[in-house]
């Protein structure tokens, strides 16, 4: 059977801060897309990519969005491998708290992986806003030196 579309709360969190009334740490935007430091990363370097159309799931978003969100991912993906030389980089996408979705706007994670560090928890121990600062500027740097800003 079918499962209903994910009604879209016009108040979580991330579009709150598409429109501006909460601040983030900007890497980057497009008319399509904005990305952003995940305020409690599980590595040094997680940005978070959301496409700007309105939807709780990936299912609910057009194929018109889900493009212009995955090419971001791929550009920012780029640009945090240039700025933090990771040994990998994972990127996820949850849909539903089951699956470990805790806020309801489409997003796509970027997860820079080091050998010898293990993840910190999902969504579990915020980071200091300075530090935030100093890795979105890394991955502006990074952007305008591969040409991708
Ligand atoms: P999800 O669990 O929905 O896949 O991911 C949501 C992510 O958003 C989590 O990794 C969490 O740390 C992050 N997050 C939660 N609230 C905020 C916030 O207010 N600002 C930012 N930048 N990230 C947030």
């Amino acid at each position: 059977m079918q499962k209903d579309a994910a009604v879209y709360d016009q108040n979580n969190i991330f579009a709150r801060i598409l429109r501006g009334e909460l601040p983030s740490h900007k890497v980057y935007e497009d008319a399509d897309t904005v990305a952003f430091m995940d305020i409690m990363p599980q590595s040094d370097g997680h940005v978070l990519v959301l496409p700007r159309e309105p939807a709780a799931e990936l299912f609910e978003l057009s194929e018109g969005a889900a493009a212009a969100a995955i090419r971001t991912t791929q550009r920012i993906a780029r640009a945090v491998r240039h700025a933090f030389a990771p040994d990998g980089v994972s990127i996820g996408q949850f849909n539903g708290a089951a699956a470990g979705q805790t806020v309801p706007h489409v997003h796509f994670h970027i997860v820079p992986r080091y050998a010898d560090r293990a993840l910190r928890g999902h969504a579990s121990e915020p980071q200091q806003p300075d530090v935030l600062r100093e890795h979105a500027e890394r991955i502006q740097a990074a952007l305008r030196e591969l040409g991708l800003a």
